[in-house]
């Protein structure tokens, strides 16, 4: 294909900005990928791997001349970097994230924008617990979805230019009111992580299985909360942080809930417990069913690039 930006800037240089370089690489929907990350042994890592056609020691050398600024860092730190890269954007450029929260990123990048560029916010829905430039594959995006939550002033040419280059990665994109994004994602990602990182963590404290049984015979339950919990530590911080009202509505829910099955497992209640967990099947199906997630017994993921951490 064409491409759809001439170049493009990436700006942090993990998992999601890895797989995004190589999918548009693949797609040719870049004519050019500029790159940088914070630290040298990201910068170098990613040099190793030809993740860019360039990579550069700061965001402001990425960004100069790029059509389409792409910005890949945790949510807690995009507004320091737009402050950084605001007097190097070129006029007409148009800036995106992919943050996991939108309305506190939307907050603290808005002030910085200069107003020759156009700032369209973003989230791709897909990711793993890897992290750092050796975790990206071109695959990550597809079929996935990515939400765009434009604003009310965004040119309506230059949102469906963005959609055009996030197709191309493989993705399918849908519009979301930001502050809608964040109490969907609430439900769907934000406390279903917090509720990972909680049972790991209480298994944790029965140090006197955690360090045989629990590991050893970790059956696939634990097994898989103890993949969630492996998730970045930072963007999870900030993920919280950041998106605290809907998570901490979303959570009382929960626990109002767990209190319900509590009583009717104490009560011997299991037509309660049967017809609870029916209704959960039936949502587990209905994601498989729309194409979301595998019914393979390792939700496919033998298939999937294993990731190299740097640390
Ligand atoms: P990652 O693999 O940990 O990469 C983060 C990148 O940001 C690294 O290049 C890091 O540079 C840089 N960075 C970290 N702290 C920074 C700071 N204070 N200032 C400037 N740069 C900093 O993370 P990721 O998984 O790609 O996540 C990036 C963004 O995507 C986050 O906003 C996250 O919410 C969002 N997201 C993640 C997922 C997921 O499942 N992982 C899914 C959808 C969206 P160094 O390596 O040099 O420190």
């Amino acid at each position: 294909m064409s491409a759809v930006y001439n170049k493009v800037a990436l700006i942090g240089l993990g998992l999601i900005a890895g797989s995004i370089a190589l999918a548009a690489r693949e797609s040719g929907a870049a004519g050019r990928i500029s790159g940088t990350a914070r630290t040298a042994k990201t910068r170098s890592a990613a040099r190793d791997l030809q993740l860019c056609d360039e990579i550069v020691d700061n965001a402001a050398a990425a960004v100069r001349n790029a059509d389409l600024v792409i910005l890949c860092v945790p949510v807690g730190a995009m507004g320091k970097v737009m402050s950084e890269i605001k007097p190097h954007l070129k006029p007409g450029a148009v800036i995106t994230d992919v943050g996991s929260v939108k309305q506190e990123v939307i907050a603290e990048v808005s002030p910085h924008l200069p107003d020759h560029v156009h700032f369209i916010p973003g989230h791709p829905l897909a990711g793993t617990e890897q992290s750092g430039p050796y975790s990206g594959f071109a695959g990550l995006f597809s079929n996935r979805w990515w939400l765009l939550t434009p604003l009310p002033d965004t040119d309506p040419e230059e949102l469906s230019r963005l959609r055009r280059f996030i197709r191309a990665l493989g993705a399918n994109v849908e519009d979301m009111e930001p502050a809608h994004h964040d109490t969907v994602l609430a439900v769907t990602s934000h406390t279903p992580h917090l509720i990972a990182y909680t049972m790991v963590g209480v298994a944790d404290h029965l140090k006197r299985v955690t360090e045989s049984e629990v590991i050893k015979y970790s059956a696939a339950g634990f097994r898989d909360f103890t993949r969630i919990a492996a998730s970045d530590p930072t963007m999870w911080r900030d993920v919280f942080l950041n998106n605290k009202d809907a998570v901490l509505d979303i959570l009382g829910r929960f626990t109002e809930e767990l209190f319900v099955l509590q009583r009717a497992i104490r009560m011997g209640d299991g037509d309660h417990l049967h017809e609870y967990f029916t209704r959960t099947r039936a949502i587990r199906r209905g994601i498989i069913e729309a194409g979301q997630d595998t019914d393979a017994p390792d939700f496919g993921r033998s298939a999937q690039p294993g990731g190299k951490r740097l640390d």
